[in-house]
């Protein structure tokens, strides 16, 4: 037992989680858009055998990472090898793996992972290089392993994000040919749970004070 329960550790570890979190300390009716029973049935990992993806999108705050890392957990727990890591960092180690003449070995590397999460795609634009090798990324594990990708942005921002409109068709094809999708949209759980916090208090305050002069439609702040 104590074997085993080194080996999860460790899987975790190489994993590169941001931060163990699961879906014990996940407030399902805090988010009523996301499916329940969907993610509860992601939760025992049978989409990885399978190789399938999960896109879990919705505004910020909303608890897409700490679903994607309750998720991965999960993963390393069943026995599946993890790589957790944003679009941004993945795009960096691409570019300088191409550079230092290393993109095969990491390619082949993102390829061999069971589960590769993607945090944050569209969270900052990408160059066209960076677009061509994430994408050369997805191509790769296509129906050899799953990937999980959360993102802020609509379907329809993606082929700004890609710069083309025939690879975001390519992509979303190959993504979305077995793909669960989470959609989690509503409050933002960060700022539910900060309104306490003076900064909110304050933001409420200026709020109240500004007074809108309905003729003139001049602000004025009590
Ligand atoms: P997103 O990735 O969608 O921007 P996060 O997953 O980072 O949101 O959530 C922000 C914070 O709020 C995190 O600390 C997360 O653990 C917490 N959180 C979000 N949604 C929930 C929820 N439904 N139940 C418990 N904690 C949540
Ligand atoms: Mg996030």
């Amino acid at each position: 037992m104590d074997r085993e329960r080194r080996t999860i550790e460790g899987r975790i570890r190489v994993a590169r989680l941001p931060g163990v979190k699961s879906f014990d300390t996940f407030d399902f009716a805090a988010i009523p858009s996301l499916n329940k029973m969907l993610v509860l049935e992601l939760a025992r990992c049978e989409y990885v055998l399978r190789r399938e993806d999960i896109i879990a999108l919705g505004n910020s705050g909303t608890g897409k990472t700490h679903v994607a890392l309750a998720l991965g957990l999960a993963a390393c727990q069943k026995g599946f090898t993890v790589a957790f890591t944003t679009a941004a960092s993945l795009v960096r180690q691409l570019v300088e793996a191409r550079d230092e003449r290393r993109l095969l070995k990491l390619q082949r590397d993102l390829a061999a992972v069971k589960l590769l999460i993607i945090d944050e795609f569209g969270y900052v634009p990408l160059s066209p290089t960076g677009a061509e090798l994430l994408f050369e990324v997805f191509s790769q594990r296509y129906e050899r392993g799953s990937t999980i990708v959360t993102s802020d942005l609509p379907f329809e921002d993606w082929t700004f994000l890609l710069g083309s409109e025939c690879r975001t068709g390519a992509l979303l094809d190959r993504l979305t040919h077995h793909v669960s999708i989470l959609t989690m949209n509503g409050d933002s759980y960060r700022l539910k749970q900060s309104t306490g916090s003076r900064s909110a208090a304050r933001a409420e305050q200026d709020q109240a004070a500004d007074i809108v002069d309905p003729d003139t439609g001049e602000i004025t702040t009590a």
